[in-house]
């Protein structure tokens, strides 16, 4: 028998994600009187820990994919997309561009040097490409006063017939805080209004909170590049997945491996960080760090365990954890247990008790628990 721990991928999940973000969007456009934004479904990370396999058959009805690396854009192509592909990042060398051509993928365009390598590079077709301006966050992208002349340079090559279509995009840092987009977006309508090409600037939490920027005309296409929404996870601190209609897409589940009788006074695991102040059964679940659940999880941190909800106790070990099974007297050895997902409490929940986001427990799933996808 294996470990008992494993993960299950909802494809149908995932497919719900994006109709209910597509929805959404398309409801904000009517309102408006305008039209919908396309979806580049974003699948870096390994789909955030989903796998490419399952993004590319759960995000079908997508209008393109995005992600970062060339090696999972090549996977999203064997799997049997045919659609756009957008690297959010860009190529990273003149050979990189021998795979954007064989694979005819699109690319964010942030930095000189990529324009000075597809100004050299000899390709079979022309590359569409979404030019990138720093608005603000200070991460990637040419700057308010260096854009103009990227995008001039941009326009030459494709006169040139090396680009194909030229785009615009910036990405917010605020956009699931107080501060919002507000600040940014005014720079790049500023700097970018009279350029043509299409439109791309909201994430998860702008695509969520602010619909409406993204609203086009017949003269002004727009993309969105939502992620994480489209996993069931919140992009907000302050608004649970579950509000938006979303559904969680990885459900973490595991058994309890063993059972401990304690009496008050007595500790649990390492650092002896918890301590019992009356008698106490305690179950231990297959499940550590090592599998990806987060070292950081504090005593309280809910888990659910043959469907009732406990809490985790004390310090998370490299391949253990323990919980209280005292809301649960039935469970024993075999019982199963619940870290997030479907049947347990959300990742969000787990990622606050452990100071961190659901994109990050997401995305560390260990390579060693083994993924099921489910229909
Ligand atoms: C990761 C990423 C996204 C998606 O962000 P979410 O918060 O997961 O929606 C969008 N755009 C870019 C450029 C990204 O790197």
């Amino acid at each position: 028998m294996p470990r008992p721990i494993s993960a299950t991928v909802s494809v149908s999940a995932l497919a719900h994600n994006l109709a209910t973000v597509r929805r959404h969007l398309d409801q904000t456009a009517a309102a408006a009187a305008g039209l919908p934004p396309s979806i580049w479904a974003v699948i870096k990370a390994n789909a955030y820990g989903h796998g490419i396999e399952q993004a590319v058959a759960g995000f079908s009805k997508a209008q393109g994919l995005a992600m970062l690396d060339l090696e999972e854009a090549v996977r999203c192509r064997e799997a049997g997309w045919g659609g756009p592909i957008l690297l959010l990042e860009g190529f990273f060398n003149p050979s990189d561009l021998d795979i954007v051509d064989r694979y005819h993928l699109s690319s964010t365009v942030h930095h000189r040097d990529q324009l000075d390598m597809l100004a050299r590079a000899r390709l079979s077709r022309r590359v569409d490409i979404m030019l990138k301006l720093n608005s603000g966050m200070n991460r990637l992208g040419f700057s308010p006063a260096a854009y103009p002349a990227a995008y001039e340079r941009a326009a030459l090559l494709q006169q040139q017939g090396t680009l194909g279509s030229v785009g615009k995009m910036t990405h917010f840092a605020c956009a699931d805080g107080p501060q919002g987009v507000n600040e940014q977006l005014s720079v790049f309508n500023s700097v970018t209004h009279k350029l043509p090409g299409a439109i791309s600037v909201c994430n998860s939490a702008a695509a969520l909170r602010f619909a409406d920027i993204a609203v086009g005309s017949e003269s002004q296409t727009h993309w969105v590049r939502p992620g994480i929404c489209l996993y069931g996870a919140s992009p907000f601190a302050d608004a649970d997945a579950s509000s938006f209609g979303l559904k969680p897409a990885m459900s973490l589940s595991s058994e309890i491996i063993a059972v401990q009788e304690i009496k008050a006074g007595d500790s649990v695991g390492y650092g002896a960080l918890f301590r019992a102040e009356r008698a106490m059964r305690l179950g231990i679940v297959a499940c550590g760090y090592a599998d990806g659940y987060p070292r950081h999880a504090t005593t309280g941190t809910p888990v659910v365990v043959a469907g009732i909800r406990t809490q985790l106790l004390g310090r998370v070990s490299m391949d253990m954890l323990v919980v209280d099974l005292g809301p649960v007297p039935s469970a024993g050895v075999g019982s199963p247990v619940s870290l997030w997902g479907e049947d347990g409490p959300s990742v969000d929940e787990v990622a606050s008790a452990a100071g961190t986001i659901g994109y990050e427990l997401l995305c560390a799933l260990a390579p060693r628990v083994p993924v099921t996808r489910d229909a």
